[in-house]
């Protein structure tokens, strides 16, 4: 087992090296019939069985409910050897993966925990996140769906929107107003919902990229237990802060990966077809610079891994100062890609993963970068009133 190697860094480094080849040699082949959607899932869902047979599905969890609290340095060894082999990311399994346990694991009931940690670890349950609402974005407290109590139930009416994975999910966190007199972030309380209940709709949103990947969610009536109330009522916003810090950490770990790899490949690839690029001086420079910045990106996630810890409010302004360096560089990349003008250049929809595909897909898709997790002005504001003092507005 590559988890008997935990104590020493290299070996562990060595075992998942010597394992993976391997384990990588049954993936799924696409059939002559199968849409890439129906394919990204099967391939997502094998890879996860696989990496179970290792006990690494949900390595970071606690032991109690469905992980081995692998330590984290030990996580982003595995991410770097993942990468490097190219191997499928679960991406429908984010929420469920990241944004679930950290915000169960605070702030759940033991019975929540037990309840829904264990299914996402045994059989890759797949959650999604119901934050945002038309007119409820960055102004997310302004949230409008509500949840009215009714006895050991509470009654959902309202709308969310973009909501990512939500046409292959089977549950859903949900933030809705459960006091509308309150002050607006003290009204909101957060809810676990299965997405079967009747009274809930799921409309896909189709993307400029090609996929179709978000949903609208609808609640007409639906009724949530009190029992998958997380907190308590009216501590929603105070719990949403714990869900959203997950989107950032090694989630961006695994694509400073990603962006650096295929940065590294574009000059073998052309060796290997003759491209002209490399000799036109303005693309070599185009392309060392975002080399350059690509160093810096994982120099940057380093330093905020393995570094001093810093208090809250730097830890912030940090990452909302890498959020914003991080997308724009993703988008120059992006932008360079379809510049060289390959075959794919013209390819849209090829793949689920957000970081890899044809350069066409990948510069569409680039462009959710700058709005995901947070708009980029968002963090910019942040930056300006936290970091520098600056007044609102
Ligand atoms: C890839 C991706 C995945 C997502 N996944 C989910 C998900 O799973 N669940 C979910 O609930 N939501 C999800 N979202 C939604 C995301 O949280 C929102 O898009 C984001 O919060 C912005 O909200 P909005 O789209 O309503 O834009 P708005 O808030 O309406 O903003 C519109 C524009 O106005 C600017 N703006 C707004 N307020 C200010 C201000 N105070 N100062 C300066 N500029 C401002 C914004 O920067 C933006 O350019 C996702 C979005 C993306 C792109």
């Amino acid at each position: 087992m590559i988890l008997d190697h935990i104590d020493d860094e290299n070996r562990f480094r060595d075992a998942l090296r010597a394992w993976l080849p391997d384990a990588l040699s049954g993936r799924p082949e696409r059939g002559a019939d199968e849409d890439h959607v129906a394919h990204d899932g099967r391939v997502q869902a094998w890879w996860l069985g696989v990496l179970r047979t290792q006990k690494l599905a949900t390595p970071h969890w606690p032991k109690e409910y469905g992980g081995v609290a692998l330590p984290f340095r030990l996580r982003a060894i595995m991410t770097e050897e993942l990468v490097r082999v190219d191997a499928p990311t679960p991406m429908r399994y984010m929420i469920s993966f990241n944004h679930l346990p950290a915000t169960l694991i605070p702030w759940g009931s033991e019975e929540q925990k037990r309840k829904y940690l264990p299914e996402i670890a045994e059989e890759g349950m797949i959650w999604c996140q119901g934050f945002s609402e038309p007119g409820a974005g960055s102004d997310l407290a302004g949230l409008r769906t509500r949840a009215v109590r009714d006895g050991d139930h509470y009654v959902l009416n309202g709308q969310k929107i973009w909501s990512s994975f939500s046409v292959f999910a089977r549950r859903s966190i949900v933030l809705a107003r459960t006091d509308p007199d309150a002050q607006k972030h003290a009204g909101i309380s957060f809810f676990l919902v299965d997405l079967e209940t009747p009274g809930i709709e799921i409309r896909p949103i189709r993307q400029i990229n090609g996929g179709a990947k978000f949903g609208e969610i609808f609640f007409t009536d639906a009724r949530v237990p009190v029992a998958d109330r997380v907190g308590e009522e009216g501590m929603g916003w105070k719990i949403a802060q714990s869900t959203l810090a997950s989107e950032r950490g090694l989630l961006w770990f695994e694509a400073a990966e990603k962006l650096h790899r295929r940065l590294d490949g574009l000059l073998v690839q052309a060796a290997r077809e003759g491209a002209d690029w490399p000799a036109d001086a303005e693309m070599r420079r185009c392309y060392t610079e975002l080399r350059a910045r690509a160093h810096g990106m994982r120099l940057f996630l380093r330093e905020m891994m393995y570094g001093p810890p810093v208090d809250g409010a730097e830890e912030l302004i940090r990452t909302a100062a890498f959020k914003v360096a991080f997308s724009t560089f993703r988008m120059d990349l992006m932008s360079f890609l379809v510049r060289l003008d390959t075959p794919d250049a013209y390819q849209v929809g090829n793949t689920e993963d957000d970081y890899l595909g044809g350069a066409m897909f990948s510069y569409l898709t680039g462009y959710s970068g700058m709005f995901g997790a947070g708009t980029n002005e968002i963090m910019k504001n942040i930056i300006a009133e936290r970091g520098l003092g600056l007044p609102k507005g």
